[in-house]
């Protein structure tokens, strides 16, 4: 039997529908300011969506683009007013910055109680203690889909493959907050020539890499729940890290790429400036 697909645009259809609900009942207007340094065909694709869902949900979209040619100190001071600036409730960064800016460092620069991206230190730091108020988009998209299976966590066997600070370190500590036995799996893991033997393991698999078909489809557990957050061009197409054909008759639920977790990670961010402000 083929897996069900965990797909991300009807549930984030349903979060948005809360969420607009949400606001339209505080009667607040909030406001989400969204920074970009120079033009990007990639961040612009997001900003599109973004400014999309925000309309949707009755959030006011602004987009400061500033010059390509801005200095660290510049942004840093760009940024400050948008913290002091009161009518100002969210604040995104568009990445990915251009290289004479240290992106990590400007994580620190962005007031935690409007880092809506959930990146900021102390904000990582809470969902170490447990306390996260706001989750980092793409982490918080890849639990919504795995707690629509109904999956207990207690226990169960959890492979996440890839330590990125936006994906993989911020999922392995939300799996495990649930009470799952999580292994993380690097590059490290892939050089030892033991990635095959822990994702056979895995009955939670997360795999966000950035190289298509990192992932065989056969080494896929059966009955696993497999989320993929892998992005990868093949021609004209978009596929994710792990070989879908074949571990999609393997796996009892699995992602779709495009389809899985891309279309709810907006959704998060808006939640995100809900959770921070009503
Ligand atoms: P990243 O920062 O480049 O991290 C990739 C991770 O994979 C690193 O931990 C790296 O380890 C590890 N890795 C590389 N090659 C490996 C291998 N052969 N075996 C095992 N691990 C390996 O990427 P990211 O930002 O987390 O993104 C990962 C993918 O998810 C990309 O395709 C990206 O486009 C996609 N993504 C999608 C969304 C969405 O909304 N759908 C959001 C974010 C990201 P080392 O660092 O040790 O080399």
């Amino acid at each position: 039997m083929l897996a069900k697909l965990l797909e991300g645009k009807p549930l984030g259809d349903r979060i948005k529908e809360e969420l607009r609900q949400k606001i339209a009942a505080s009667g607040r207007k909030l406001t989400l300011a969204s920074v970009q340094v120079g033009s990007n065909p990639g961040s612009d694709v997001y900003i599109k969506s973004q400014k999309r869902a925000a309309e949707l949900l009755g959030i006011e979209y602004q987009l400061h683009t500033l010059d390509k040619e801005t200095g660290q100190a510049q942004l840093v001071e760009f940024i400050g007013s948008l913290n002091t600036n009161a009518s100002v409730n969210g604040i995104i960064l568009q990445m990915p910055l251009p290289a004479h800016i240290d992106h990590k460092a400007m994580r620190l620069h962005i007031a935690p109680g409007k880092d809506v991206e959930g990146m900021h230190p102390l904000n990582l730091g809470r969902l170490v203690f447990g306390k996260a108020k706001v989750l980092p988009c793409t982490a918080a998209s890849v639990m919504e889909l795995l707690n629509s299976t109904g999956i207990d966590y207690a226990g169960k066997e959890a492979v996440i493959v890839g330590h990125s600070e936006i994906v993989g370190k911020p999922v392995s500590l939300l799996l495990m907050e649930k009470l799952a036995t999580v292994t993380v799996c690097h590059i490290g893991t892939s050089r030892a020539g033991k990635l095959q033997d822990h994702v056979a393991r895995a009955e939670i698999l997360v795999v966000a890499v950035g190289k298509a078909g990192v992932i065989k489809g056969e080494w896929i557990r059966e009955g696993a729940a497999v989320v993929d957050v892998g992005m990868n061009r093949a021609g004209e197409r978009l596929v994710g890290d792990v070989e879908f054909a074949a571990a999609e008759k393997r796996a009892a639920w699995i992602t779709p790429v495009p389809g899985g977790v891309g279309p709810l990670t907006v959704t998060m961010l808006m939640r995100n400036l809900v959770e921070a402000n009503l």
